[in-house]
């Protein structure tokens, strides 16, 4: 136990959205960390990777850190495994953090779980709340969805550090609040390109796409694989644009090749926040369910009564998908 006691202070990993702007979820869990933080007295800061990263300090700092730690580099651009991996398990083993958190995003869960088995170490994905267990030295303790949601289970990490964990968006709020003695680090780019495994031959193939509205739309359309043909599930984008709504889905249609992948709902998408989500043919995966509970009405629509997603639904409709959006296109275009 005396070793894990060299580790100190809860770090959260900073993530830059779309090369514009620190990502919301980053700054909703330096709300929760900032209180952790508190109660264990200990530092909070923000692990920072970017091109020109010193621009997204200011915002990072309004969010109650007592620290950023940063490197600023073009290789930072966009998200790369093997180079943020390695910065990142770097500082790590320097500075031995107690917690460390991460967006449950694309990036976010991906250099989670690669960082947890660089430092052999637990990590707790898509936690609902975090508190900390006094009883027992103060460890964190995390509570996850199991079995599609029916059960809550406690998770703790007591013999390993750092305690990691992945937090969806909009699971905890953001805290605008700026302390008095702020640190900034800066750490030099070190990372050497023979240990790339990959050689990047051309101009990177990631596009430079524009974020998704659909966190702030306030009514979304979702089609999923029973809306059974793309002839389909392009009428829910006319039916949008008829009543002022965002289209999202599930991971079907975009393996369908009927739905861009930036409109992906769910655990490794966006989650959304509307008055109202309609669901068109869709199961209710865990991983969709998680990114449509902060909706303030769910109405579903599936032609199985069995269906998990009535489980979560307000209203739900068993019913043929297509029958009713054509049903709804008629009586919008009138
Ligand atoms: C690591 C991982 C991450 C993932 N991340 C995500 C994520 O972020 N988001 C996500 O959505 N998924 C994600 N998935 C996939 C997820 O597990 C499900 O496979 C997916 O959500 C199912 O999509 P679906 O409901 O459209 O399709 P299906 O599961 O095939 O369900 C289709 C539904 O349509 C109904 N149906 C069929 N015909 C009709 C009809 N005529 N009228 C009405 N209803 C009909 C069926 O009864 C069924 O319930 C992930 C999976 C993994 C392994």
């Amino acid at each position: 136990m005396s070793k894990l006691n060299t580790y100190k202070d809860v770090w959260v990993f900073t993530e830059i959205k779309d090369h514009v702007q620190v990502h919301d979820c980053a700054l909703e869990i330096l709300g929760k960390a900032r209180e952790i933080a508190d109660k264990l007295g200990q530092r909070l800061v923000g692990i920072l990777l970017a091109l020109d990263a010193e621009q997204y300090i200011p915002t990072i700092e309004e969010h109650g850190v007592d620290k950023t730690i940063y490197i600023s580099h073009s290789d930072l651009k966009h998200y790369q495994e093997r180079i943020f991996t390695d910065l990142i398990f770097d500082l790590i083993k320097k500075y031995k953090p107690s917690i460390f958190l991460f967006p449950s995003t694309e990036a976010g869960n991906a250099l989670a779980a690669r960082l947890a088995y660089r430092c052999r170490t637990g990590l707790v994905s898509d936690i609902l709340n975090l508190e900390l267990k006094k009883e027992e030295n103060n460890l964190l303790i995390s509570d996850k969805p199991a079995y599609l949601g029916d059960i809550i289970v406690k998770i703790i990490c007591p013999e390993t550090r750092p305690q990691m964990c992945t937090v969806t968006m909009g699971t905890f709020q953001k805290n605008r609040l700026k302390k008095l003695d702020l640190e900034r680090e800066k750490v030099q780019y070190n990372f050497d390109p023979i240990k790339l495994r990959i050689k990047i031959i051309g101009n990177p193939t990631r596009k430079d796409k524009p974020s998704a509205t659909l966190s702030d739309a306030k009514f979304v359309i979702g089609g999923g694989h029973g809306l059974m043909s793309k002839e389909n599930f392009d009428k829910i984008f006319i039916l949008a644009k008829n009543i002022n709504g965002q289209v999202g889905g599930t991971r079907r249609p975009i393996m369908d090749g009927w739905m861009p992948e930036h409109l992906q709902i769910g655990i490794s998408g966006e989650t959304i926040f509307p008055d109202l989500y309609l669901s068109f043919g869709i199961s209710g995966a865990i991983q969709h369910i998680v990114g449509i509970t902060k909706s303030k009405t769910i109405v579903a629509i599936n032609k199985d009564p069995n269906a998990p997603i009535f489980k979560t639904a307000d209203y739900c409709i068993i019913d043929d998908a297509p029958k009713i959006l054509e049903g709804l296109l008629k009586y919008y275009r009138g």
